[in-house]
């Protein structure tokens, strides 16, 4: 499957070569050629076909800018200075920009927070110190998606994360306390994402999880870009089990299968381990 992908690949660089457009259902289809386009979709699962579309659109964009607003920029030291995010910021594949919403504060003790209108437990982050910097960054670039990471939003899946991946300049709000004050979710926010149904401090575990997701898809940031298409999620399904040397440690041995050198064989073993762990882990994915 992997080597009819790869052909496929080929073939489909060299011809359309052009610009991709996303259709609502998250299908990316190139904006000239949506009959050849469709047919190639009948040829390949669907997260196949995003992936090389995304290969395709990112060869013209080159590097992905992220903007990420927070109170705590501290915070993203560590996640973003090992493995695949450092990796994408050293090949110049991505920069991401840490913006402290704090040093945009007009206020003399550069507050960034106030009481909520109509009482009750909890601060509330103003807008004025988040509409400075927004502004500001608005007048430097054009930007695809302003994203607020909140709890109450469309929960985030591999498929936004393939989709996101193809945006050229994003900015990410972080949230604090009860969360931003509205105003500032109607007129500037295009995107609200949640990383799940539970409630997290503030925004900067859930946006440094978006950007992850999104920077690993970028091509040229996995060694091996073939990677990230058989990973879970990808073709609605979990992946197969693993496994490295040695092939036996204390009488653990390796499935027979994968030592054969057979890889029509190696596949199919894979795709039923698929369909097995999906069917018994997460049998929701089998229904969607
Ligand atoms: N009052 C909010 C509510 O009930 O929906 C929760 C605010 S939470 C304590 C503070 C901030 O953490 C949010 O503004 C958001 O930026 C971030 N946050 C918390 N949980 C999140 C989640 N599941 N996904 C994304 N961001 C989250």
């Amino acid at each position: 499957m992997i080597f009819l992908w790869m052909i496929n690949r080929q073939i489909f660089r060299k011809k359309y070569n052009s610009s991709v457009k996303i259709s609502e259902n998250g299908l990316l289809i190139p904006n000239r050629l949506l009959r050849e386009a469709n047919l190639f979709h009948l040829m390949m699962p669907k997260n196949k076909w995003e992936i090389i579309a995304n290969s395709l659109l990112l060869q013209k964009n080159e590097i992905m800018r992220i903007d990420i607003l927070t109170i705590f920029p501290e915070m993203f030291e560590s996640a973003f200075s090992h493995s695949m995010i450092k990796r994408a910021q050293e090949k110049g594949l991505a920069k991401i920009c840490l913006h402290n919403i704090r040093d945009y504060s007009t206020d003399k003790h550069k507050s960034v927070d106030d009481y909520a209108f109509g009482g009750g437990a909890g601060m509330v982050m103003m807008i004025q110190p988040i509409e400075s910097l927004i502004l500001k960054l608005k007048a430097e670039r054009t930007y695809d998606e302003i994203i607020y990471m909140t709890p109450d939003a469309k929960v985030w899946n591999q498929r936004e994360a393939n989709k996101l991946s193809l945006a050229e300049n994003i900015i990410i709000l972080c949230g604090h306390y009860k969360g931003v004050d509205q105003r500032v979710r109607d007129h500037y926010i295009t995107r609200e994402v949640s990383i799940g149904d539970y409630v997290l401090t503030g925004g900067e575990l859930a946006a440094a999880i978006v950007v992850d997701s999104v920077l690993r898809l970028i091509p040229g940031v996995l060694s091996d870009e073939t990677s990230a298409l058989t990973d879970s999620h990808q073709d609605g399904l979990l992946s197969p089990p693993v496994y490295t040397r040695p092939a036996n440690h204390n009488g653990w041995k390796v499935p027979e299968v994968l030592l054969s050198g057979n890889d029509k064989k190696i596949n199919e073993w894979r795709e039923n381990q698929s369909f097995e762990i999906t069917r018994r882990v997460r049998p929701d994915l089998l229904d969607e």
